[in-house]
Parts: structure tokens; C-alpha cells; sequence
């Protein structure tokens, strides 16, 4: 029995309502999306979903404790709490540049996590 999901594209500011129906075979028919992109879009969501995964991580001897970081590419979104748990873990040192990659490959996705900031040393800390 087809499966009806309804999507809303966010590839432009219009913002279709789109329809696919599905089912264990895969998809059976798309409706509601004004073009091309959101049609590809909508089966995406559907078949492979994906999400940019923001988040922080604990920086040392920086002048903020926490350091946003984001991922190179969309990942599988059913991979990003495990993903954001890894990243709970990791630590790094300041000085960090935007861009920077601070966890390679995260967890064989093929997806780096890099630095979404400049992060500086803080002078008025001792490190002893
Ligand atoms: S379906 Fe096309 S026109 Fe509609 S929101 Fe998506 S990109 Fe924009």
C-alpha cells in the first residue's frame, strides 16, 4: 500500500507543498512541487534524508569555552545524534581558524566536521 509524504521544499523562498506517495518498492508518484529541484528534493527527503549537522565543541585555552563547528556536507540525518555524540567528546586547541578541520571523516560518513569560526587564544589566561 502506498505511503502519502507530504513535503515542504526549502530549496527556494515559495516554499511548495509537494506530495510522494510510496512504497516498500520504492516511489510511486510526485505531485505539488512547482520545479525540477523540488521534485529531486522531495525524493530525497523521502529516500536518502540529509541535514547539515551545527554544533560546538570544547576548545582549550580559547576566549570562548565552546567553538561552532559544522559539517562539509549534509549527513544522513538519521546519523546526526550519533554524530553530535561524538562530537561531545572532542576537545581541541585554540588557535583555530575557520575552516579548519576539527574531526576528519567523521565516523567513516565521509562527511568532515570543520571549524565555523576563527577561535583566538585568550592572553589573560595562565596555562602553567
Ligand atoms: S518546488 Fe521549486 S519553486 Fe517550489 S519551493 Fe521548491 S524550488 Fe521553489
Amino acid at each position: 500500500m502506498d505511503r502519502q509524504h507530504k513535503i515542504t521544499c526549502v530549496v527556494c523562498p515559495r516554499s511548495c507543498v509537494g506530495t510522494i506517495a510510496a512504497d516498500g518498492d520504492g516511489i510511486k508518484s510526485v505531485s505539488g512541487f512547482l520545479c525540477k529541484r523540488g521534485e529531486e528534493y522531495g525524493r530525497a527527503e523521502v529516500t536518502s534524508p540529509t541535514r547539515m549537522l551545527t554544533t560546538t565543541v570544547r576548545i582549550n585555552r580559547a576566549i570562548l569555552p565552546l567553538l561552532p563547528v559544522v559539517s562539509s556536507r549534509p549527513l544522513p540525518r538519521d546519523m546526526l545524534l550519533t554524530c553530535a555524540r561524538h562530537l561531545a567528546a572532542v576537545r581541541v586547541e585554540a588557535p583555530v581558524r575557520e575552516g579548519d578541520v576539527i574531526v576528519k571523516n567523521i565516523l567513516g560518513l565521509g562527511v568532515d566536521i570543520v571549524a565555523a569560526r576563527d577561535m583566538t587564544v585568550y592572553e589573560g589566561a595562565r596555562f602553567d
